[in-house]
């Protein structure tokens, strides 16, 4: 078995027993401060669970970069959401959170709650007319980095799930 330190020091998931990092992973559960995920290692069979602890927040705002005012106002039309109401300059770029229009989008909670946020399918809607009208766009949140609608696709945050009240998503009802 290696060390607590040192699975904790490694990038990315390794098996404590073997070392190796082809692992498996279910989904994620959390609890109070923590969250962790059921891991099984391919290789040698070893099953143990991966534990995070809270150490930040990070705010969901994203910056555009590339982009004039209008074009993130037409974007945001053409997806149905709002762009307009925390709209501001930042730097070279401006600073927005989507926002509902209406209920289409509406993002909701885990226990079934209705959020005032938009949600996953809100986002990629937005990003996929904005980088339709303007392929150089960059959109950069506090977790990452989008340069296309594949990027927001492939990196998008977790809390971005699919819990939602819209036609796309699973928890409709
Ligand atoms: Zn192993
Ligand atoms: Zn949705």
């Amino acid at each position: 078995m290696i060390s607590q330190a040192e699975y904790v020091a490694r990038q990315g998931s390794s098996c404590p027993e073997c070392g190796r990092e082809d692992v498996d992973g279910g989904p994620f559960t959390s609890e109070g401060c923590e969250a962790w995920q059921a891991l099984v290692c391919l290789s040698c069979g070893f099953s143990w669970f991966d534990v995070f602890e809270r150490s930040r927040y990070e705010v969901e705002d994203m910056i555009a970069r590339g982009v004039t005012q209008e074009q993130l106002e037409q974007a945001a039309t053409e997806a149905g959401v709002d762009v307009g109401r925390r709209l501001r300059p930042e730097g070279r770029g401006f600073r927005f959170t989507l926002s509902l229009i209406g209920e289409r989008y509406r993002r909701r909670s885990h226990r079934g709650r209705r959020i005032a946020a938009v949600c996953y399918h809100g986002h990629y809607a937005f990003m996929e007319a904005l980088f339709r009208q303007v392929p150089t766009a960059v959109i950069v949140s506090a977790l990452a980095r989008y340069d296309s609608v594949e990027s927001f696709r492939r990196k998008a945050p977790a809390s971005y799930d699919e819990a939602c009240f819209c036609e796309m998503g699973s928890g409709h009802d």
